[in-house]
């Protein structure tokens, strides 16, 4: 099934497109406020449970619309670790979606917070060196309600609330602009999904004039930056996209966010030896957190056997960070495998559409590490 001729998702709509479709119907519009609750509030599954909707209206709804367009495939980890959930697309295609227990290193900083980091679309066009995302090149965006939908099937099954979401799954959200800000909106809503909007961070691998038009977007969300490299010439080798948006422009747009948002601003920065991880490389990403009030996450490679790269040694590790906190900058280091953030997100999704014979295995397949998503 294409994307073209799926039925639309409920859950990637706004009472107001609701409102017009029940206004269509002819139907009364507190009609249209009953649905809007057990698609959100009530999280209604099925049209069988919307008991308060006349059944033709049900059954007319039903030709257009859908409940839900997507199925857990496979989840590994447990409730005490990382889960990953493996979700099977209408069309066939596979994304993840990532759990992370309570972890003050993480967004947001309380002890308390569980964290879903969301995928935006299949595959990614990006090609970053570390990411598992990308290998497979990009296939599609995903809609707004394919994006909502990811919270709400791992609400259900954990039995849980997440409480905190950061778009560092498969995908560049910011190319995927329309889609994200609108499932973000809905996400936020009290009528929607009702996580805070400082609660959401959005991760961009450094799409300068898309974070230029999300200074505008109203929503008081959180930025990432997936830099990982201080300079042009140590970033380019990481991360292609910075020869088409360079660390001149990049800055240039995060000072412009600065002037406009009040939110700190997060590099990511995953540290590779011999790589970007000299105290030549610390000290200009110093000077640039600096210059734009950035929060620092430093995450150590994981070593891949048959990969060049190489995680740096623990002293390597603390000199660099030494640097930037000597420098007055707000550092992390997350040294715990299992809980860094979007762990080898894309590798799951990856693994079944090539077993499924859906994509041709990407070479080289253990060039897979870790995602940072976006
Ligand atoms: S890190 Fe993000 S932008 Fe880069 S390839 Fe992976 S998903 Fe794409």
């Amino acid at each position: 099934m294409s994307i073209a001729n799926t039925p639309q998702a409920l859950l990637g709509m706004k009472p107001e497109e609701i409102a017009a479709v029940f206004a269509e119907l002819g139907q009364p519009a507190f009609r249209a406020k009953q649905l809007v609750e057990w698609v959100f509030a009530k999280r209604a599954a099925s049209f069988d449970e919307m008991t308060n909707l006349p059944k033709a209206t049900r059954e007319a709804l039903a030709t257009r619309f859908v409940t839900r367009s997507m199925q857990i495939a496979k989840v590994t980890g447990s409730a005490d670790t990382t889960r990953k959930f493996l979700l099977k697309l209408h069309d066939g295609r596979y994304v993840e979606t990532v759990l992370i227990p309570a972890n003050p290193a993480l967004y947001g900083g309380k002890s308390d917070r569980r964290t879903l980091c969301v995928s935006s679309q299949v595959g990614c066009a990006y090609d970053c060196k570390f990411c598992a995302s990308g290998l497979a090149g990009f296939t599609r965006n995903l809609t707004a309600g394919e994006i909502v939908e990811q919270i709400v099937q791992v609400e259900a099954h954990a039995g849980e609330r997440v409480d905190n979401l950061v778009f560092m799954g498969m995908g560049e959200p910011l190319a995927n602009y329309s889609n994200v800000t609108k499932a973000i909106e809905i996400l936020n809503a009290d009528w929607g999904i009702g996580i805070g909007a400082r609660h959401m961070t959005v991760s961009t691998s450094g799409l300068a004039p898309q974070i230029k038009k999300l200074a505008d977007f109203p929503l008081q969300i959180r930025l990432a930056i997936s830099l990982h490299g201080a300079t042009d010439e140590v970033r380019e080798k990481i991360m292609p996209v910075n020869r088409k948006h360079n660390l001149a422009e990049l800055f240039e747009a995060l000072e412009d966010w600065n002037a406009r948002r009040k939110q700190f601003l997060t590099f990511e920065f995953i540290l590779i030896e011999n790589i970007n991880d000299s105290l030549d490389q610390a000290r200009v990403l110093a000077k640039r957190a600096r210059g734009v009030n950035a929060k620092v996450n430093l995450i150590p490679y994981n070593t891949v056997e048959g990969l060049p790269w190489v995680r740096p040694s623990e002293p390597q590790q603390d000199a660099f960070l030494d640097v930037l906190t000597k420098a007055g900058v707000t550092a992390t280091l997350r040294r715990e495998k299992g809980h860094d953030i979007a762990a080898a997100c894309g590798q799951l999704r990856l693994k079944q559409e090539t077993e499924l014979g859906i994509i041709e295995s990407p070479i080289p397949a253990k060039r897979i590490t870790i995602g940072a998503g976006g």
